[in-house]
């Protein structure tokens, strides 16, 4: 059975290699090189314990704040509202505690065996830059830490390892390039984090190692469907045919959807990031900055800082104020300047659906086209579970996750 997979982002080279590892003939096809879109720069959590959908009850409230400062969290460029205007309102309607409290519990089923389908990895000879930290939140409010404690406080119920509550001694002794400003944390002490471009390296290789192929800067221009299925894709160097199709072009899927008629409504939330390499200040944790939303993770030669949510539709415009909003979010939480030998500034579409879940089986009127994308900021993090999941889906026809919340079909109008 040959698959063809478009788009090799993280998540089309996981659900690629899931297919390979049970006999599939895969073939990756790529706008650019695989792995180097938004699964490049990102911070690599792996964090089934935050699995919260981005829209949520209190988000507008805090959006229009942050919207007053120029570096705050979010940003909205003013002329891509117009355009934006139909997914926001959509967004909006999501902010309910119960759609939220529906998403959450959906988001948590479907992390639920992500940590262990990391650990296969290993197994099977992927071979990556994972490590098993956990997690450490760091806050400068005692209010905000507070309340994220109280979400927090009882993940043991759902079968995640205990949260920890630190003190302010605690936390500077745990990390001790933490500026006095922070008052106190939480470690989430199950969580891991990877550095990304390696394991959608390994990913790419394993597939080729199975036989597969990798397609690389070779844009899908034209999705041919009859009769309620696709018969081809076609690439600026031709024709390509298989069995079944994944769609997964990550920011970019919702074009794409439309060349067979099919509305998804996933646009991008931009992100940065900056790779300091040989830094002179080292870390044990990746670290998130309740406050300022923004996070740092330490990996073997450099650390990484990243955060920020820019709606300005698909464009990968580096915008150095925004950036310069990134050093800000983290410089009020460290004693010192971050420094080291050389800097890499980055930015990322990370795909983002209204109701802030991933959407996941197949595309409604067709029969062998599926997709799998719009997992925003848990794109890593969802990476394997996603792969496991769809691959099933196409080899089995069925999974053993009931897939209803990350429905296709659910935003058909
Ligand atoms: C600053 C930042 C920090 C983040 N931190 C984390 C984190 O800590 N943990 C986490 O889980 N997630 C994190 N994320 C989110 C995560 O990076 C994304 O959810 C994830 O990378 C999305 O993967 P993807 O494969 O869907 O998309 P992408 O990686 O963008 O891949 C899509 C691919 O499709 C290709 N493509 C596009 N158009 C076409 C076409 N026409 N034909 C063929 N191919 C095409 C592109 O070239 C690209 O390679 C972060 C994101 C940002 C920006």
């Amino acid at each position: 059975m040959k698959v063809a997979m478009i788009g090799g982002g993280m998540i089309g080279l996981s659900i690629g290699y899931q297919l390979s590892k049970q006999g599939a003939a895969v073939e990756v096809i790529d706008a650019g090189d695989p792995g180097m879109a938004c699964s490049f720069g990102n911070l690599g959590w792996i964090c089934p314990s935050l699995s919260d959908p981005v829209p949520a009850p209190g988000v507008v409230r805090t959006s229009l704040r942050w919207l007053l400062h120029a570096d705050g969290p979010l940003y909205i460029r003013p002329g891509a509202v117009p355009h934006l205007l139909p997914w926001l309102v959509q967004f909006w309607r999501h902010c309910s505690p119960r759609e939220y409290a529906h998403g959450q519990a959906a988001l948590m089923a479907l992390s639920r065996s992500s940590l262990g389908l990391f650990d296969a990895l290993a197994l099977d000879g992927v071979d990556c830059e994972l490590h098993r930290q956990g997690l450490l939140l760091a806050f400068a409010d005692r209010q905000e830490m507070q309340s994220r404690w109280e979400e927090l406080k009882s993940l043991a119920d759902f079968g995640y390892p205990a949260a920890q509550a630190l003190t302010q001694a605690e936390i500077l002794d745990l990390e001790p390039a933490l500026s006095t400003r922070v008052l106190g944390g939480v470690m989430l002490p199950g969580e891991y984090h990877v550095r990304a471009d390696t394991l959608s390296r390994a990913l790419a290789q394993r597939i080729i190692d199975r036989g597969g192929t990798i397609s690389a800067r070779t844009a899908v221009v034209d999705v041919e469907s009859r009769g309620g299925s696709v018969r081809s894709v076609t690439t600026p160097s031709g024709r390509i045919q298989a069995d079944h199709y994944v769609l997964a072009a990550g920011a970019w899927s919702a074009a794409l959807a439309r060349k067979v008629g099919y509305h998804l409504p996933v646009t991008a939330g931009k992100g940065y990031s900056v790779t300091i390499k040989a830094p002179r200040t080292r870390f044990q944790h990746p670290l998130y900055f309740g406050e300022t939303r923004a996070g740092l993770s330490p990996y073997a030669d450099s650390v990484r800082i990243g955060g920020t949510m820019e709606l300005s539709g698909i464009n990968a415009r580096l915008d150095p104020t925004r950036i310069a909003a990134v050093r800000r979010a983290v410089r009020r939480y460290l004693a010192d300047d971050l420094e080291g030998e050389s800097e890499t500034e980055w930015v990322g579409l990370r795909p983002m659906t209204a109701d802030g879940l991933p959407v996941l089986g197949r595309v409604p009127q067709h029969d062998n086209f599926f997709v799998a994308t719009g997992h925003a900021m848990e794109g890593i993090s969802l990476s394997q579970v996603t792969g496991a999941l769809m691959a099933g889906l196409i080899m089995g026809g069925s999974t053993d996750l009931d897939l209803a919340p990350f429905s296709p079909a659910r935003f058909s109008r």
